[in-house]
């Protein structure tokens, strides 16, 4: 289903001093035709890495529901599109734990996003108890039956981001058959919920991806591409696992 995907998720960091690593990864990603790559910096960088990079997609990490309005801090998916963006991630466990993001208020962020034009990259993914209990599919599928955009074009811009949550800056990763298992209980989900549209949508892995480890994580069944945290903030790191997708 399309290129391999390798987004860069810089979190609450960037300064713009670290534009200078945005231009080097657009430079390497111009190396790498055969890669789709995308940064998401902080929507204080979002304007000003969209018009220093050419060759790479930039979105947010997050939106909110409504296009405008008496929202103190928030940022719309409209604002964000009219910075430049081309995507947001929504649903990212660490809003999900820290915020309460819900099921549905990511689902009606998705929505939202895509409304405003952008592609959605939707994060799901299990707790480390979940998965000791046995229960990690049925928590992620239960996750896309409550977070899944709806409407005509919801698949056509989407990608689902499967992150563990145990292995999201922990340095440790599932094994290969477990993410390759995860993954394809995800594309079973996304083909009942959209049908023929369902097998085309990309399905990233995300948590503790390095240079050392993409080349394995990427060859599982079903993984389209990469959602990467620490090993994207410098050019160095990040360029390594373009080059092993
Ligand atoms: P790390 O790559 O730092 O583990 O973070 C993964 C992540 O949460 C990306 O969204």
């Amino acid at each position: 289903a399309g290129l391999p995907y390798i987004v860069g998720n810089w979190k609450m960091n960037g300064t713009r001093a670290m534009l200078a690593e945005a231009r080097a990864i657009d430079r390497a990603a111009s190396r790498f035709p055969g890669v789709q790559v995308a940064l998401a910096p902080p929507f204080t960088l979002v304007n000003a890495m969209r018009e220093a990079a050419s060759d790479i997609g930039v979105g947010g990490q997050d939106c909110h529901v409504q296009a405008s309005g008496a929202f103190t801090g928030d940022v719309s998916a409209a604002l964000l599109a009219d910075a430049g963006a081309d995507f947001v991630i929504v649903g990212h466990s660490e809003r999900r734990a820290l915020h309460g993001e819900t099921n549905q208020l990511v689902r009606d962020k998705a929505e939202a996003a895509q409304a405003a034009g952008l592609g959605v990259i939707l994060c799901v993914g299990e707790t480390e108890a979940e998965r000791d209990s046995g229960s990690a599919e049925t928590v992620v599928t239960d996750q896309l039956a409550g977070s899944l955009p709806q409407g005509e074009e919801a698949a056509a811009k989407l990608s689902v981001a499967y992150e563990p949550v145990w292995a999201i800056g922990t340095g440790r990763v599932p094994s290969v058959g477990d993410v390759g298992a995860m993954h394809r209980a995800i594309r079973e989900k996304l083909t009942a919920t959209y049908g023929e549209a369902g097998a085309a949508v990309r399905i990233l892995y995300g948590g503790s991806v390095n240079a050392g480890n993409a080349s394995e994580l990427l060859a599982a069944d079903e993984v389209g591409g990469a959602l990467v945290g620490g090993a994207s903030l410098t050019a160095e790191a990040f360029t390594a696992i373009i080059g092993a997708a």
